[in-house]
């Protein structure tokens, strides 16, 4: 880089969160590396946020998304959080492997977090080395861009960079940085962070903060603190039934994996499933199947319930009202999520107007896929391919059934209920095939 004038221009920044008192973090540069070497750099979403980087080299950008070169205006820190992992209270754990660099306002004044993972170890690494691997790296790369093209709530890929270093697993492999987009990375584990340690102004600053930054609706609502418990519900529920539309196990739903925005956030062991199976379980440490693709909802308003333990506080004004508040929110996710869950399956078998009898078509073929032990992807992308009238497409969806004929009576009822749709048979096929489309083309990546 040509000294420090071009990163000058690099992006405004305007470090809120660094604003917060100490205690919410700790300041640190990243640990330079020795050879940092760009892999891709996602020009597109650059344009899209406004960041200014045309002009740098590929030499430029590895420094910068290395952490070698901390752009002018950063305030680089890690964040303090908590969280429940497995269903038992960690205690603190924090950025121990990425770093906040800042948050920059974009386009428009939208403002989003520029966080890099694999760039060194923090206060809070504990036993770690603040590294990551290049293939978790690409994983979260293609896998967050994937859900973004779904129409998913998802943190978004901006780089990834090779060190030149080598990160020491069960094997020696190349490692790398992630950097990482966010609308924040706030999670319900800084919630309790706070509240675990019985630091009940740290909780009102985090919620007042949290208020301003993401839910401002909430600010004016008769109780600002329950409509922002009521926002983070909402956000979850339409965040995990868009999961569950798209066969996505996230692997690792601990508190400190559940974004208070509603991103999906650290992609892990995840998968997006093959033979659909609701019991499907991904990450090889989930013994107990907590995180199985059918527990996700329930996980989800498990951490929920987190998040409204420890705004108890502010919930209202006695022990009673307050513990009713609570209550209330967390009840209402279920309905929240049934409605979000209804809807996107009902348009992903080509369905606009919602009917009685709806939900049981859906879980009729959901039932016949595991059964015949039918690819969740392949299936909605066969579905979309089949016309009012049977035609010779209907093999090769029949095929994808071990029992093919046994997926006949249900077209037959599908062809019943789509005769009280209004739209054509491509109008509705192209609908179908945009809500798979990104997907097939992520999965082909993954497998290569
Ligand atoms: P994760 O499983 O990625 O959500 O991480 C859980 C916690 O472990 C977080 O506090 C991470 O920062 C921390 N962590 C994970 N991997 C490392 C590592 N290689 N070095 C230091 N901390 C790590
Ligand atoms: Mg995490």
């Amino acid at each position: 880089m040509n000294g420090p004038d071009k990163q000058r221009h690099l992006c405004p920044f305007d470090n809120s969160y660094g604003r917060l008192p100490e205690r919410f973090f700790a300041r640190l540069d990243p640990t330079p590396v020795s050879a940092p070497h760009l892999i891709k750099f996602n020009t597109k979403l650059a344009g899209e946020l406004g960041l200014e980087l045309q002009e740098l080299s590929r030499a430029d950008l590895a420094r910068i998304f290395s952490g070698n070169d901390v752009p002018v205006g950063a305030q680089p820190l890690a964040m303090a959080y908590g969280g429940h992992q497995f269903g038992g209270w960690s205690g603190q754990l924090g950025d121990g492997r990425a770093i906040l660099l800042g948050e920059v306002l974009g386009k428009d004044g939208v403002r989003f977090d520029l966080q890099l993972k694999g760039s060194g170890p923090t206060p809070f690494s504990r036993s770690g080395d603040g590294r990551a691997a290049l293939g978790p790296v690409l994983r979260e790369y293609i896998v967050s861009e994937a859900m973004h093209g779904l129409g998913i709530k998802t943190t978004r890929a901006l780089a990834a960079v090779l060190t030149g270093e080598r990160v020491r697993r069960e094997e020696s492999l190349p490692g790398a940085i992630f950097t990482r987009i966010a609308q924040s990375h706030i999670r319900v584990g800084t919630f309790e962070f706070f509240a675990h340690q019985q630091d009940y102004d740290g909780v009102q600053i985090l919620a007042d903060y949290v208020i301003a930054r993401c839910y401002p609706q909430a600010a004016s609502a008769a109780n600002p603190y329950r409509a922002l418990l009521d926002g983070v519900v909402k956000a979850q529920a339409e965040l995990v039934a868009s999961w569950m539309q798209v066969g996505f196990i996230h692997g690792v739903m601990n508190t400190d994996n559940c974004s208070i925005s509603g991103e999906t956030i650290d992609y892990g062991p995840c998968a997006f499933m093959d033979i659909f199976e609701a019991d499907m379980v991904y990450s090889s440490i989930d013994h107990m199947g907590r995180y199985a693709y059918s527990n996700q909802s329930r996980i989800a308003q498990w951490n929920l319930a987190q998040l409204a333990q420890s705004l108890l506080l502010l919930l209202g004004d006695d022990e009673d009202s307050a513990i009713g508040e609570a209550k209330a929110a967390i009840k209402a996710y279920r309905e929240i999520y049934e409605q979000f869950w209804l809807k996107g399956m009902a348009q992903k078998l080509g369905l606009a107007k919602e009917r009685d009898g709806d939900r049981a078509l859906i879980e009729e073929l959901l039932d016949l896929m595991a059964q015949n032990n039918a690819d969740f992807t392949l299936t909605f992308r066969g579905l979309s391919n089949l016309s009012l009238v049977a035609n010779d497409q209907d093999q090769a969806m029949l095929d994808l059934f071990d029992q093919p004929a046994s997926l006949n009576d249900w077209l037959g009822q599908w062809r019943e209920r789509l005769q009280q749709e209004s739209r054509s048979d491509s109008q509705r096929q192209m609908l179908m095939r945009a809500k798979t489309r990104h997907l097939s083309r992520a999965i082909t990546l993954l497998k290569r």
